[in-house]
C-alpha cells in the first residue's frame, strides 16, 4: 500500500464568510500595489487593442456578435457542446432545426461592429439554414431533408472552424509543429500542451488518457534533455482523465490506483526536463489534489531532486486560494525543491455555484463578486512572488489590469516568473504588453480530436461570452476603459448571489429557510456525522398490539379537538421548531439512518434535510393556503371558507425513507389540524420514535400524535380499519395500497381521503443529441444510489441504437468501478438492501435476468461485503414490455430504440406506472414532446431523476404510481383538510347597514 496521508485538513473551511475573507486580503495587498499606476500602465495596451480589434476569425469578434445572454449565442454554443458527436443525420437535422429555429441569426440580429466578417459569414449560413430546415424536429419533406443536410453539413462545418480557434492540433505530432511555426521570430513563446477529453468514467477510458499523456510528453521532450523547464515546452494534465473515481471518498483508491500513474508520468516529465502542470478542477477536490501533490513532491524529492519542473495550478477564485499557495510553498520547503505554480482564477464558477446552492452548503467555495477574484488573484500573486525562492510563478490571464498589477508586483520582488494564456485568447493583449515589457509567455495548448474538443470549447465560449469576462469587455467598445480598469480592491460587503441558506426567500428571520448540508469533503464537516455513525447504539422499540389500536384512536381524536382548535399559527410555529432542532441534531439522525436504514452518509444527510425541508415548507404552506379566506357575495352577507382538520390521520410510511417520507406525512397531517396516528416500516421504528419525540419536544401534544410500531398486516390493518380514521396517508407498495384502498371501501361509515404514493418502473430515454458521459453518470446515480432502493429510481434505459454500444460500454465500465460495502464507510457508493427478504427476491430476478437476458455489466462485489448486499447489474433486455414489475433493487433494464421518441414514451406508459421520467437530449423541443406525451409525475430533463426537492421538485405519481397530490408541492395539505363555507346574512338584524352607509357590495371579510 502507498503512502497514504491522513486526511488532515490543511485548509480553513471553504464556507467563510466572502467578506471576512476579502477584507484580509485587501488590508494586505493594499501596501503592495498602486494600482492606479498598474491600470495606467495597461490604458495603451486596451487603447491598442481596441484601436486594431481581433481579426475577424477570432472568436471574440464572433461574441461580440452574439454574446451568450443572446438567443443566438446560446443555440450556438449548444450546438457546439452536441453536433459534432451525434452519430445520425436524421438527429443532426432536428437539432440544428431546434436551435436555429431559437435565435435571429439574421444580418441585423448581432449588436453591430466593425469586424464583422465571420459572424456574416455564418448569419448568411445560418440564415440560409433556417429557411431550408424544417420548421420542428419531425417534419421533414424529401427536399427539405436534402437541403437540410446540406445545412447540417455547413453548421458542422462552422462548429469545427470554432474549434480550432480553441485547440492548436488534433496530434501531439501537429501540434509540436505547429508551436514551433508559431514559434518562429518569437523565441520566448512556450507551450503547455493539454491533451483534451472530459473526465474519466472507466477503466478503459484512463487508460487511454494516461497513454495519451506518456505519449505526448516523450514526444515534447523528443529525446533531447530540455535546458530548464522555464524554456522548454510541458504539459499540463488532468487527474480526473487518468481516474475514474478522482473524489474525496475514494481517498484510498486515489492513492493506490491514481497516484502510480501519475507517477509514471512524472517521472517521464522529470526525465524530459520539462514542466508537468496538475491542472485545477472543481473546489472539493482541492485538499485531495494538495494531498497527491505532497505524495508527489516527497517521490520528486528522493528521485529527481534536481527537477525543478514539477507543478500544479491554484484557482484565485477559491475562497480558500491563499491558504492553498502558502500550502504548496510549505510542501516545496518541506521536501526541499522549488516547484512551479500556475495561477489561475478559475474556469468552472457556475457549477461550483449550483453545487453549493443543491448541497445547502453553509456558503460558496468561490467568491461571489468578480473584483473578488480579481483581488484574491493579486493577493496570491503577491504571496508566490515573495515566495519564489521555492515556487517559480505562472500567471495565466488576459486581463490587462491583472498583467500590468503582477509585472508591477514582480518587479518590486525582483523574481523570475512567466506570464500564460490560453490558445486562441488574449493574443492582442499580450502582443501589447509584449512591446513595452519583455516577459517570457507561455501558451497552453489543448490537443485533441474533434469529439473530445467539445467540452473545453464550451467552457471557452462561456468564458468568452460571459459579460463579467475581461476579455468580453475588451471586444464591447460600450465599456469605458476606465471602468474595464476599475481597481478590484474594494470589498463588497455581501454576497452578491443569495446564500443557500436564502435560495427559498429567507432573509435572516423571515420567508423558508433551506435547510443545511454537509460538505463531506471538508473533514471538519464529515468528523461529526462520522462520529455519530459510531456512537449509535440501536434500542430497541416497544410494539403496538392490534389490541392497542382503539385505545390509542380513541386518545387521539379527543387529542384532535383540542390540536384543531389550536390557532394555525402555532401549529406552524411547532413545525418550524421541529425542523430547527432536527438541523441542529443532523449528525444524531445521520447515525441513526446509516446504522438502522443502511443508508450512506451521503444519502443520510440528503434525507435528513429532505425532512427539515417539509416541516418548514408545509408550516409556510400551511400559514398561506390554510388561512380562513373570505368570499365575495352580494351585498348583505359574508361569506368565509374556513379549512380544518379531518381527525384522526393515519401515517403509513416505507422503509426506504424512515425519516423523510415518515415526517412528511406526518407533518403535513398535523399542520392541518389534524392528529396522527404513526404507523412506521417495521425495519425502521427507530428513526420514527426519535422523530415523533422530537416533534413533541417541539410543541406537537402528546394526544395528538402517537407512534403504532408494529405489523403492516395485523397494527396497520387495525388502523386503517378503525372506524375513526378519518384519513389514511400511504407510501409504499401499489399491492399494499390497493388492500387499503379495499379495506376502506369495506367501512361503514364515512367515505374517507387515501392518499397513496407508490412505485413506478421508471424510464429514461435518451437520443443520440446526448453526452454519453452524462447519461452515464444520470443513470449510475439514478439506477444505483440507495442500492436503487427509492421510488424515483431508474429501472429502464432506453438508448438511441445510434449510440447504445458507446453508452452500455461507458455504463458497464462504470459499474465496475461503483464501490458496494458497509453503509458506514465514506467511500461505499452502494449498501447492503434493507434486509435478506428484499435480498432473496432480487437475488431471484437478477437469477432470472441471467438466463433470459444479456449481461451489460456488474460492479464487483468484495468478499468483506456485508450480508444482503448485491451487487449492482444492469442487463439489456428486447422489449420496454419485458419489464413487467417494479424490482425494488440495484438492476437495470437497457433497451435500444430507433425512430420515433415519442413512441418510446407511450410504450413506457403503456406500462401503466408514472412516476418519474428521465429525458436526455440536446433537442429543447423533443425534451419538451417527450415530457408532454409521458404520463409520469416527475419529469427531469438532462439530469439524474432521482433526489426531488421539497418545494422545488413537488414529488408523486399517477396511474398504478398513487393517487397525488405530490408531496412537497402546493395541493398537499388540502388532502388533509375538511372545507367549512360560512355564511351570515349581515343584514339580518334590521337592515343592510353596509349598503346604506355608501357600499356597493359587501366588502370580503365584512
Ligand atoms: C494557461 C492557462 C491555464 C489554465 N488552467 C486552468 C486550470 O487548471 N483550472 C481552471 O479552473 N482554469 C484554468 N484556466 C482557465 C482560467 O481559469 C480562465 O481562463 C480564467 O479564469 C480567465 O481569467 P482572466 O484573468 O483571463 O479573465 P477575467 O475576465 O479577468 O476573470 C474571469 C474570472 O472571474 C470569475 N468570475 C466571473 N464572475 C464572477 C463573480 N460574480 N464572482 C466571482 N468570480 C467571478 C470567473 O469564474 C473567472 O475565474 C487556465 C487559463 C490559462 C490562461
Amino acid at each position: 500500500m502507498p503512502f497514504l496521508p491522513p486526511p488532515a485538513a490543511r485548509l480553513p473551511s471553504p464556507h467563510r464568510p466572502e467578506i471576512e475573507v476579502v477584507s484580509a486580503l485587501a488590508g494586505r495587498l493594499a501596501p503592495a500595489l498602486d494600482w492606479n499606476a498598474a491600470a495606467g500602465q495597461a490604458r495603451p495596451w486596451v487603447q491598442a487593442v481596441r484601436d486594431k480589434p481581433a481579426p475577424f476569425w477570432a472568436m471574440e469578434s464572433l461574441l461580440r456578435e452574439f454574446p451568450i445572454s443572446s438567443a443566438e449565442g446560446l443555440a450556438l454554443m449548444r450546438l457546439a457542446e452536441a453536433l459534432l458527436r451525434v452519430p445520425d443525420a436524421e438527429t443532426a437535422v432536428a437539432l440544428t432545426a431546434d436551435q436555429l429555429g431559437k435565435a435571429r441569426f439574421d444580418a441585423d440580429a448581432g449588436s453591430g461592429g466593425a469586424h464583422r466578417m465571420l459572424a456574416n459569414l455564418s448569419t448568411s449560413a445560418i440564415a440560409l439554414s433556417k429557411k431550408l430546415l424544417p420548421e420542428a424536429d419531425g417534419e421533414s419533406g424529401v427536399l427539405k431533408r436534402l437541403g437540410a443536410n446540406t445545412v447540417v453539413a455547413a453548421t458542422v462545418r462552422a462548429i469545427q472552424l470554432l474549434g480550432r480557434q480553441f485547440v492548436l492540433a488534433p496530434s501531439i505530432g501537429e501540434a509540436l509543429h505547429e508551436a514551433a511555426h508559431a514559434r518562429r521570430g518569437r523565441a520566448a513563446l512556450r507551450f503547455s500542451f493539454d491533451m483534451l477529453g472530459e473526465g474519466a468514467r472507466t477503466e478503459a477510458d484512463a487508460g487511454r488518457y494516461l497513454a495519451a499523456y506518456a505519449a505526448a510528453i516523450d514526444a515534447i521532450g523528443g529525446g533531447r534533455l530540455a535546458e530548464a523547464p522555464e524554456a522548454a515546452d510541458g504539459i499540463s494534465i488532468k487527474l480526473s482523465a487518468l481516474f475514474s473515481r478522482y473524489e474525496d471518498a475514494q481517498r484510498e483508491r486515489v492513492f493506490a490506483e491514481l497516484l502510480p500513474r501519475v507517477v509514471q508520468l512524472v517521472e517521464r516529465a522529470a526525465r524530459a526536463n520539462i514542466n508537468l502542470a496538475i491542472d485545477a478542477e472543481e473546489s472539493d477536490r482541492l485538499e485531495l489534489s494538495l494531498d497527491l501533490f505532497d505524495a508527489l513532491a516527497a517521490r520528486v524529492a528522493r528521485e529527481h531532486a534536481g527537477w525543478r519542473g514539477f507543478g500544479l495550478a491554484v484557482q484565485a477564485y477559491q475562497t480558500r486560494a491563499p491558504e492553498a499557495v502558502d500550502e504548496v510553498a510549505r510542501i516545496a520547503r518541506a521536501h526541499g525543491l522549488r516547484v512551479m505554480v500556475r495561477l489561475v482564477k478559475g474556469a468552472y464558477w457556475d457549477g461550483e455555484v449550483k453545487r453549493a446552492q443543491e448541497q445547502g452548503l453553509a456558503g460558496y467555495p468561490v467568491f461571489t463578486h468578480k473584483h473578488h477574484t480579481d483581488m484574491a488573484y493579486l493577493a496570491c500573486a503577491q504571496s508566490l512572488l515573495a515566495q519564489h525562492a521555492v515556487i517559480y510563478p505562472q500567471f495565466a490571464t488576459h486581463n490587462a489590469g491583472t498583467i500590468a498589477a503582477i509585472l508591477q508586483m514582480a518587479r518590486a520582488h525582483g523574481a523570475r516568473f512567466e506570464m500564460q494564456r490560453l490558445h486562441g485568447m488574449g493574443e492582442a493583449v499580450y502582443r501589447e504588453v509584449m512591446r513595452s515589457a519583455e516577459v517570457p509567455v507561455r501558451v497552453y495548448a489543448p490537443v485533441g480530436e474533434q469529439r473530445d474538443l467539445l467540452a473545453y470549447l464550451v467552457r471557452r465560449l462561456l468564458e468568452n461570452g460571459a459579460n463579467s469576462s475581461f476579455v468580453h469587455q475588451l471586444a464591447d467598445p460600450a465599456v469605458d476603459v476606465d471602468a474595464l480598469l476599475a481597481s478590484p480592491l474594494h470589498p463588497a460587503p455581501a454576497p452578491s448571489l443569495p446564500l443557500p441558506d436564502a435560495l427559498y426567500g429567507w432573509d435572516g428571520t423571515r420567508g423558508r429557510r433551506n435547510s443545511r448540508g454537509a460538505d463531506l469533503a471538508v473533514a471538519a464537516e464529515r468528523a461529526p456525522l462520522e462520529r455519530a455513525v459510531d456512537g449509535t447504539a440501536l434500542e430497541p422499540v416497544a410494539e403496538a398490539r392490534t389490541g392497542d389500536v382503539d385505545a390509542a384512536m380513541s386518545s387521539l381524536q379527543r387529542g384532535f379537538v383540542r390540536w384543531n382548535a389550536t390557532a394555525l399559527g402555532e401549529r406552524a410555529a411547532a413545525l418550524r421548531r421541529a425542523a430547527d432542532a432536527l438541523q441542529a441534531r443532523l449528525p444524531e439522525f445521520c447515525g441513526l439512518l446509516v446504522k438502522e436504514a443502511r443508508k450512506t452518509l451521503p444519502d443520510a444527510v440528503s434525507e435528513v434535510r429532505e425532512a427539515v425541508d417539509f416541516c418548514r415548507y408545509y408550516a409556510e404552506q400551511a400559514e398561506r393556503r390554510l388561512a380562513p379566506q373570505a368570499l365575495p357575495g352580494p351585498t348583505g352577507e359574508s361569506n368565509e371558507l374556513r379549512l380544518h382538520g379531518r381527525g384522526v390521520f393515519v401515517c403509513i410510511s416505507p422503509w426506504n425513507f424512515p425519516l423523510a417520507i415518515f415526517a412528511g406525512q406526518v407533518v403535513a397531517a398535523l399542520v392541518a389540524g389534524n392528529a396522527v396516528a404513526a404507523k412506521p416500516a417495521e425495519q425502521t421504528p427507530r428513526v420514527a420514535a426519535r422523530m415523533v419525540a422530537l416533534l413533541h419536544e417541539a410543541g406537537v401534544p402528546g394526544d395528538a400524535l402517537a407512534l403504532l410500531h408494529g405489523p403492516g398486516e395485523t397494527v396497520g390493518a387495525a388502523l386503517v380499519a378503525h372506524p375513526r380514521a378519518a384519513g389514511v396517508c400511504f407510501t409504499g407498495s401499489t399491492a399494499v395500497a390497493r388492500a387499503i384502498h379495499r379495506s376502506l371501501a369495506a367501512r361503514d361509515g364515512a367515505i374517507v381521503p387515501l392518499v397513496a404514493e407508490t412505485g413506478g418502473i421508471n424510464a429514461m430515454v435518451v437520443d443520440s443529441t446526448a453526452l454519453p458521459e452524462q447519461v452515464t453518470d444520470a443513470v449510475v446515480q439514478s439506477a444505483f444510489r440507495s442500492a436503487g432502493q427509492r421510488c424515483s429510481a431508474l429501472r429502464l434505459l432506453c438508448v438511441h441504437e445510434g449510440i447504445a454500444d458507446g453508452v452500455i460500454a461507458m455504463l458497464s465500465g462504470a459499474l465496475r468501478e461503483l464501490q458496494v460495502g458497509d453503509p458506514a464507510a465514506l467511500a461505499t457508493d452502494v449498501g447492503p438492501l434493507i434486509d435478506a427478504e428484499a435480498h432473496a427476491g432480487i437475488a431471484r430476478h437478477v437469477a432470472r435476468l441471467r438466463r433470459e437476458a444479456t449481461l451489460v455489466g456488474e460492479a464487483p462485489l468484495p468478499p468483506h461485503a456485508p450480508a444482503d448486499a448485491l451487487a449492482p447489474v444492469a442487463f439489456e433486455v428486447q422489449r420496454i414490455a419485458d419489464v413487467k414489475e417494479e424490482v425494488f433493487g440495484p438492476v437495470l433494464h437497457v433497451v435500444r430504440w430507433s425512430g420515433d421518441a415519442e413512441a418510446v414514451v407511450r410504450e413506457v406508459n403503456a406500462l401503466g406506472y408514472g412516476l418519474t421520467l428521465g429525458i436526455q437530449t440536446r433537442i429543447d423541443s423533443r425534451a419538451q414532446r417527450l415530457a408532454h406525451a409521458a404520463r409520469a409525475g416527475n419529469v427531469y430533463v438532462n439530469r439524474n431523476m432521482i433526489g426531488a426537492v421539497v418545494g422545488v421538485q413537488p414529488f408523486g405519481g399517477e396511474g398504478l404510481s398513487g393517487t397525488g397530490p405530490k408531496a412537497g408541492g402546493p395541493h398537499y395539505l388540502y388532502r388533509f383538510c375538511a372545507e367549512q363555507t360560512v355564511t351570515v346574512n349581515t343584514a339580518a338584524a334590521g337592515g343592510n347597514a353596509a349598503l346604506l352607509a355608501g357600499f356597493t357590495s359587501t366588502p370580503a371579510g365584512e
